[in-house]
C-alpha cells in the first residue's frame, strides 16, 4: 500500500467514525418520530451539508469530497442504518452532479458543481414517467426546439426531491434530429425555483408511500417550460446521447441502494439481537432456543455477503472497471436481504416487531423500495445474465 493510500484510508474511516457516532447519538433516537410524521429532517439535513455529503462524489475541483466509491458505500451504510431517507436526501442529487460532472460541458460544470457540493444547490434526477419505469426508452415526455431554447411539455413521476430541487436531470425525447440513433433522448440540465411552481413546471403532486418517508417524492408536470438550448447536458452532442448516460451514472446509484441494503439489514439485524437477547420465554432469552439462534446465524452471514459484494463492485469502479455486473449483483442480493433480515427482524420481536414502538416496522416498510428503485431485481437479472451470456 502507497503512503497515499494509507493517508486516503485514515480520511476515509474519520469521516465514517464521524458518521456514525452522529447516526447513533442524533439520527437513531430521532428519526422513527420524523418518518411517522413523514416530516423533512430539516436539521438533520444542515448537519450532513456541514459533513459535506451533498459533495461526497463530486471532485475536489469544484469544492466537492472526491470519496471513492468505497467510502461512499460506507458513508450510505451508515446514513441508511440510522434512516434510510437520508440516503435518499443525497442519493439523486449525487446522480445529476454524476452526470454533470462526466459528462456536461466545462460551462456546465463550472456553473452548477460548487453550489451542488455545498448543498446550497440541490439536485434531483427525473428519468421515469407514469407509463415507463423500468422500459425508460418508453418516455414520451418531448422537447421540442424552437430557436436557442427547448420546450418541454410532459409529465414526470417518482422525482425524489423534486420540490426541494434548483436543478433537475431531466430525460426528454428531441423528435426531431436523432445522430445516435437512440430515439433522440436527451438529457436536459433544468434549472428551476425550488418550491412548487417554476415557469412552465408544476409540481402536480406529492406522492404519499408507504416507507422512505421524511423526504418528498412527487409528480411533476412540464407545460410548454422553456429551457435555454445551451443547457443540453453535454452542449449539442448530448442531443440522443441522454438515455446512455442516464444509464452509466445510475452504475453510482446502484452501488446507493446496494450500500443502503447493507446499512438497513444491519440496522434490522443489530435490533434482533439485542432483543433476542432481553426477551425471555420458556425461562430463557429467546437467543437461547436454537431456531432463534440459527435465524440470527444465517441474518449475519448474509448481511456479510451483502457488504462483501458491495465493497467489491465499489473496488471495482474505484479501479475504473466495468461495474454492470458487479453493481447488478451487489444491488440484487443487499436489496433482497435487506428484505429478508427486516421481516426476520419482525418475527424475532414478535407481536412488538407490529408496533411502531419499535423500529423493525420502518426498516420492513423501508426495504422494498430498494428491491425497487434504480432498476428492479428483474432488471437485475436482465443486467446480470446479458453480462454473463454476451457473446465474445
Ligand atoms: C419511492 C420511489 C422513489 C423513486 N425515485 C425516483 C427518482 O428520483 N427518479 C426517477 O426517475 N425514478 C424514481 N423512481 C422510479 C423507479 O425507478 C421505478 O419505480 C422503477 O424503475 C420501476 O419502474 P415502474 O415503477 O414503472 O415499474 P414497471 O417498469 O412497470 O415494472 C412493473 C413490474 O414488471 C417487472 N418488469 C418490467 N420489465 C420487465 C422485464 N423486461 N422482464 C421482467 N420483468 C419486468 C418489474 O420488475 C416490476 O416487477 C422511484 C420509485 C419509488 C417507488
Amino acid at each position: 500500500m502507497h503512503d497515499n493510500d494509507e493517508a486516503a484510508d485514515e480520511v476515509a474511516d474519520e469521516i465514517i467514525d464521524t458518521l456514525r457516532r452522529w447516526v447513533d447519538e442524533v439520527v437513531v433516537p430521532e428519526s422513527s418520530a420524523l418518518e411517522l410524521a413523514d416530516e423533512y429532517p430539516t436539521a438533520m439535513a444542515e448537519q450532513m451539508e456541514e459533513f459535506g455529503l451533498f459533495g461526497a462524489t463530486i471532485p475536489e475541483s469544484h469544492g466537492g469530497l472526491d470519496l471513492d466509491h468505497v467510502t461512499y458505500a460506507r458513508v450510505i451504510e451508515e446514513l441508511s442504518r440510522g434512516w434510510m431517507s437520508l440516503a435518499g436526501i443525497v442519493n439523486s442529487h449525487l446522480i445529476c452532479a454524476k452526470l454533470i460532472d462526466r459528462f456536461g460541458t466545462d460551462e456546465q460544470r463550472d456553473r452548477s458543481l460548487p453550489g451542488m457540493a455545498t448543498g446550497k444547490l440541490r439536485g434531483c434526477f427525473s428519468l421515469s414517467e407514469p407509463d415507463s419505469g423500468s422500459d425508460a426508452g418508453a418516455l414520451r415526455c418531448r422537447a421540442v426546439r424552437d430557436g436557442d431554447e427547448f420546450v418541454i411539455n410532459g409529465t414526470k413521476m417518482w422525482v425524489t426531491n423534486g420540490e426541494r430541487a434548483g436543478i433537475v436531470a431531466l430525460l426528454a425525447r428531441v423528435p426531431e434530429g436523432d445522430p445516435s440513433g437512440s430515439s433522440g433522448i436527451t438529457c436536459f440540465l433544468v434549472d428551476k425555483t425550488p418550491g412548487k411552481h417554476s415557469g412552465g413546471i408544476t409540481v402536480s403532486r406529492k406522492i404519499d408511500k408507504i416507507g422512505y418517508r421524511g423526504l418528498e417524492t412527487v409528480e411533476m408536470s412540464y407545460a410548454d417550460h422553456r429551457v435555454p438550448a445551451d443547457r443540453v447536458l453535454g452542449g449539442p452532442d448530448g442531443i440522443g446521447n441522454g438515455l446512455r448516460w442516464a444509464l452509466a451514472a445510475l452504475e453510482l446509484g446502484r452501488i446507493n441502494v446496494a450500500a443502503r441494503g447493507v446499512g438497513v439489514a444491519q440496522a434490522a439485524y443489530d435490533a434482533a439481537v439485542a432483543y433476542a437477547k432481553q426477551r425471555e420465554a420458556f425461562g430463557k432469552p429467546i437467543a437461547k432456543h436454537q431456531a432463534i439462534a440459527f435465524k440470527i446465524a444465517e441474518m449475519a452471514t448474509k448481511l456479510h455477503a451483502a457488504r462483501l459484494m458491495t465493497y467489491d463492485a465499489a473496488r471495482k469502479a474505484d479501479a475504473g472497471e466495468r461495474v454492470d455486473l458487479a453493481a447488478g449483483m451487489a444491488k440484487l442480493f443487499a436489496s433482497e436481504t435487506a428484505a429478508e433480515l427486516s421481516l426476520d427482524a419482525m418475527r424475532i420481536h414478535g407481536g412488538n416487531g407490529f408496533s411502531t414502538e419499535y423500529p423493525v416496522e420502518r426498516y420492513y416498510r423501508d426495504a422494498p423500495l430498494m428491491i425497487i428503485g434504480e432498476g428492479t431485481s428483474e432488471i437485475q437479472k436482465l443486467v446480470i445474465s446479458r453480462a454473463l451470456l454476451a457473446e465474445d
